[in-house]
């Protein structure tokens, strides 16, 4: 089965100068929350399978728009989401697709914006809304854009300044797309309750000299480490 392919686009460029911050209000910056949510966003849909993501931008990045949708319709992607914080005096949260999206479009609105709403981060649901943006009609698969409340507004500024709250907005946007894909967790991937048994083991030296290692392993033990020696 051929993967399916999920373009984020994480709104705006960056804190740098020159580039596109987006709206600023309460000390944040939308391009640093969305990229925040982003990076929530790629761990947890990298516990799927048979998907593939591609973000417009995981850092700080010059991109226009017309580059994005550029970039999600020669990767050919199957759906386009794209993640914005709002301003202007509201609150809460709202979804976008194309005023002329067909069913399967609404159907991925209904989806996403659902999930999010579920989450109960959000004091307000402002609605699925249409809108010509260019993101939603020039990017030729499914597309939807999602404001993630008001940088402007105290009550949504105190949510987005809250990692547990990113947490469950990027949950959201995760779960309303493995939803609408039918996708299904790796088998690997356990409930986070279990994660604490996983063993990692550190490597700190090898050495041919036997009376080395024995010394860097005393050094370890003086400082707390648990050491052993391995004779490979
Ligand atoms: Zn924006």
């Amino acid at each position: 089965m051929a993967k399916k392919k999920v373009y984020i686009d994480l709104g705006h460029e960056g804190d740098l100068k020159g580039m596109d911050p987006g709206a600023v209000g309460n000390g944040l910056k939308e391009c640093n929350v969305v990229l925040e949510i982003g990076k929530y966003i790629k761990d947890m849909l990298g516990e799927y399978e048979n998907v593939e993501i591609k973000f417009s931008r995981l850092g700080d990045k010059n991109f226009s728009l017309e580059q994005r949708t550029n970039e999600a319709n020669v990767w050919g992607a199957d759906l386009y989401l794209s993640i914005h914080i709002n301003a202007g005096g509201g609150i809460g949260f709202e979804s976008y697709i194309y005023p002329g999206a067909g069913a399967k479009t609404q159907a991925f609105q209904n989806a996403v914006h659902s999930k999010i709403i579920g989450k109960k981060v959000f004091t307000k649901d402002r609605g699925k809304k249409r809108a010509n943006f260019h993101v939603l009609r020039e990017s030729k698969m499914a597309a939807m854009l999602t404001e993630n409340g008001f940088i402007d507004n105290k009550t949504d500024a105190a949510i987005l300044k809250s990692r547990s709250k990113l947490i469950l907005i990027a949950a959201g946007h995760v779960e309303g797309v493995a939803e609408f894909l039918g996708l299904k967790k790796k088998p690997e991937s356990k409930p986070t309750s279990s994660n604490s048994e996983k063993l990692y083991k550190v490597q700190v030296g090898a050495f041919s000299d036997k009376g080395n290692a024995d010394n860097l392993a005393a050094e370890l033990k003086k400082k707390g480490y648990q050491t052993y020696i391995v004779q490979e």
